[in-house]
């Protein structure tokens, strides 16, 4: 499965990109972490993107997708890659569809990951909060005056990118202000709609994410519990009619019944006994069965 998640910086492209490589046991192809690791090795691409990145801009598109053609020829990559953070621009989208084609290979979709822009910058400063929590450094362009710049790289460079995939075909778009386990779940939803994954995966994932489930688990107790009275007081409604139908079904067994005895019956006898039996004794039968 090869998909690309697009979305503005904070939207959750990294989380959901995380959740669906141990879902699906593909790989995550992130370019900001690799150019982070190009720069940290001090290589000469690192050495080229390390100003563009701290400042907010985007590095060069024939540098990134260098970058990508190689990684995707990897042998970890060849079940699958989830693209997070490229293609950023349209030459990049047009370059990467060239190198699919070139090597053989499909894209299954480009899921869109829309966020309300109010909600941006608080995310990354809890991102930020959480890492300096852990220890971890803290990226030099999650500065809130940074981030306006990639917010503004996104809207002009990256949105345009939603049309081109929806000219094609490709996008589905995720309402990525839901809680983060109900994205992963809408994101699978859509790929199972799409056919890109099987639904056995649900239920493997399902046994990994047990928490979530109970939880969830937790939610439809309490509606089935608020939903109870409702129900009680529809069966308490409903004997009048079955009472009726056990009464029909009664008649049409008596009257089964009365059919096989006759047969059985020697012929004189039986006459007789039919024409008893068929005005007397399937009626009462029929009362009987119908009162229990
Ligand atoms: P975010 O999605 O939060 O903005 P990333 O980790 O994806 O962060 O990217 C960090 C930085 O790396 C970007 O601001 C940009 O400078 C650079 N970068 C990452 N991917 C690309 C790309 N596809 N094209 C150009 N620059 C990129």
């Amino acid at each position: 499965m090869r998909i690309i998640l697009l979305g503005p910086p904070g939207s959750g492209k990294g989380t959901q990109a995380q959740l669906l490589v141990q879902r699906y046991g593909i790989v995550q192809l992130s370019t900001g972490e690799m150019l982070r690791a190009a720069v940290a090795a001090g290589t000469p691409v690192g050495l080229k993107a390390k100003e563009i990145m701290a400042s907010g801009g985007l590095v060069p598109d024939e540098v990134v997708v260098g970058i990508i053609s190689d990684r995707i020829d990897q042998p970890d990559a060849r079940n699958g890659f989830i693209l997070d953070g490229f293609p950023r621009t349209v030459p990049q989208a047009e370059a990467l569809d060239e190198l699919l084609r070139h090597k053989h290979l499909k894209l299954d979709a480009v899921i869109e990951l829309r966020v309300n822009e109010s909600a941006l910058l608080n995310r990354v400063e809890t991102r930020v909060a959480q890492m300096r929590e852990r220890g971890e450094e803290v990226r030099v362009d999650d500065t809130p005056e940074v981030l306006t710049k990639r917010l503004a790289s996104y809207r002009t460079q990256t949105e345009p990118l939603i049309h081109y995939y929806s000219e094609r075909r490709k996008l589905s778009t995720i309402d990525g202000m839901m809680a983060i386990d109900e994205v992963t779940r809408a994101v699978h939803r859509q790929l199972l709609a799409l056919g890109a994954v099987e639904p056995k995966t649900h239920a493997r994932s399902a046994a990994k994410s047990a928490p979530a489930k109970k939880a969830k688990a937790t939610k439809t107790a309490t509606k089935k519990a608020a939903k109870k009275p409702a129900k009680a007081a529809k069966k308490a409604a409903k004997p009048a009619k079955t009472a009726k139908k056990a009464a029909k079904k009664a008649v049409k067994g008596a009257k089964k019944a009365a059919k096989k005895t006759a047969k059985k019956t020697v012929k004189k006898a039986a006459k007789k006994t039919v024409k008893k039996g068929s005005k007397k004794g399937p009626k009462k039968v029929t009362k009987k069965r119908a009162k229990r």
